[in-house]
């Protein structure tokens, strides 16, 4: 299959809608638009016109917009013929373009093939293709936003500044390499390590930006542990509120519906109840089981729930050791309703060093306390901007970046200032940054980013 062929596909989603929408890229639509309408037409002007099958029967009228390369969304020719939105009409138009442009090799498009074309012409870096793609998953409107910044290029903008940065310091690093004799007093003259530190501290805080962005798109991973009936799936229901809870069945199965999505602020948390983890034979279960262990591998926090009129037990003990120990844990009292008010100012504000915070899920008391703190806890944390949308592609790559910065800055330490090793974790690490915006990138790399997208994007 030619990279290089003319693509079509319907862009608008499956289904009926007012309008739905057939998108064509190539080098060269001119030959298409004429076989098409029997005419040209011109750029960025919008046309109303029949379309017509190759009988010159008409399939639907619509309005027929073409943008010629360079200026396009792909970079190449693009048609766009915006009928009405019904299945069977774009099925018959996207047939009819098919034939139409069949002379030229034109073919359906694979998904993402739009927006990767766009990628290889330099309309959009990488970064920002891929937030195309979070734009339109995006679940909540704190995520949109952040979608936006990313594909407007803010943090491409921020990783290529950087890099900069470290360009300059390369080449000065680099220009003394082949003057050996000035190598001692390289990192005096430039004030190399004040540069380098200045680097990783600006990295630091794009890496701490990103991190945000990645629970935006990601989401914060969140277990209730804790004995039956202390108020589990009540507190999730709570929790949800108008939010209608998403469903989805991890195991696989239709027995434990163990993990629901939930937002809250419009971060979006996954939440575990481990109402699946009780000991089982049936083996079915028992993956369900065993995938679920491995969602509290990755949780962001626990809240191990307890009724607040009895205390904790060994059941209580047994929960909290099959938890992991790297993850904070809140411990929430539930049912303060049943307490009277010594009771409930006897409850103590730590325990065993979990933050503790008294609720009733049914009477909804302390649940704005509760939302707050697990975020927090769980590492929400913004501070005044917005972040931009970031995927766990991109805080790997950073942290690769910052453990090279790191190599660099113990080589400019050293005693006997080993320049040329300097010199190497500086390449490394700038090329760590060129990942995220594509500048260097697989076509491993390409294909696995870009098949994720629907297709007609
Ligand atoms: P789970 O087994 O941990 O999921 O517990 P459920 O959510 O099914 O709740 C068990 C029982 O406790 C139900 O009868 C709930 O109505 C009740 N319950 C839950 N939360 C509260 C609360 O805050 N106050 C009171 N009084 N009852 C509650
Ligand atoms: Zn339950």
């Amino acid at each position: 299959m030619s990279s290089s062929s003319p693509i079509v596909a319907i862009a608008t989603a499956p289904g009926r809608g007012g309008i739905g929408v057939i998108r064509v890229s190539g080098k060269e639509l001119d030959a298409l638009i004429q076989t098409l309408f029997g005419r040209t037409l011109q750029a960025r002007h919008a046309h109303f016109l029949p379309f017509k099958d190759a009988q010159g029967e008409a399939i639907d009228e619509g309005i027929a917009l073409f943008f010629k390369g360079p200026h396009s969304y792909t970079g190449e020719d693009v048609l766009e013929l915006q009928g009405h939105g019904g299945p069977a009409v774009l099925r018959r138009l996207l047939d009819r373009c098919l034939e139409a442009g069949k002379d030229q090799g034109l073919r359906l498009a694979e998904p993402g093939e739009f927006t990767q074309r766009a990628f290889l012409n330099d309309r959009l870096d990488l970064a920002q293709a891929e937030a195309v793609a979070d734009l339109i998953d995006a679940s909540s409107e704190a995520a949109a936003r952040s979608a936006v910044a990313s594909l407007s290029g803010v943090f491409s903008n921020n990783v290529n500044a950087l890099a900069d940065r470290i360009i300059h310091l390369r080449m000065l690093v680099e220009a003394t390499l082949d003057f050996p004799e000035e190598e001692i007093d390289f990192l005096e003259k430039y004030q190399a390590a004040a540069t380098l530190q200045g680097i990783q501290d600006e990295l630091e805080r794009i890496l701490q930006h990103s991190r945000q962005g990645a629970i935006l798109r990601e989401g914060l991973h969140v277990v209730l542990a804790g004995q039956p009936n202390v108020g589990k799936s009540s507190l999730l229901n709570a929790l949800a509120g108008e939010d209608v809870a998403i469903v989805t069945d991890i195991a696989g199965t239709t027995r434990d519906r163990v993990m629901q999505l939930i937002h809250i602020d419009g971060i979006p948390l996954h939440i575990v109840d481990t109402a699946g983890l009780r000991e089982t034979e049936d083996t079915v279960e028992r993956i369900g089981i065993a995938r679920t262990w491995d969602e509290i591998a990755k949780a962001n926090v626990i809240v191990h729930l307890l009724d607040a009129r009895n205390p904790q037990d060994e059941l209580d003990s047994a929960i909290t050791t099959r938890l992991p120990s790297h993850v904070p844990v809140l411990r929430v009292y539930n049912k303060i309703d049943l307490l009277t008010a010594e009771q409930q100012a006897a409850l103590p504000a730590q325990e065993s060093g979990a933050t503790v915070l008294p609720i009733s899920a049914r009477k909804d008391i302390g649940l704005d306390t509760l939302r707050r703190t697990l975020l927090d806890i769980a590492g929400w944390n913004p501070g005044s901007e917005s972040p931009w949308l970031a995927r766990e592609r991109h805080l790997r790559a950073l942290e690769r970046a910052e453990y090279h910065l790191g190599l660099a800055a113990e080589h400019a330490t050293h005693s006997d200032q080993v320049l040329d090793l300097f010199a190497e974790e500086l390449r490394l690490a700038h090329l760590d940054l060129c990942s995220i915006t594509g500048e260097f990138s697989s076509d491993d790399l390409l294909g696995e980013i870009f098949s994720s997208f629907c297709i007609g994007k």
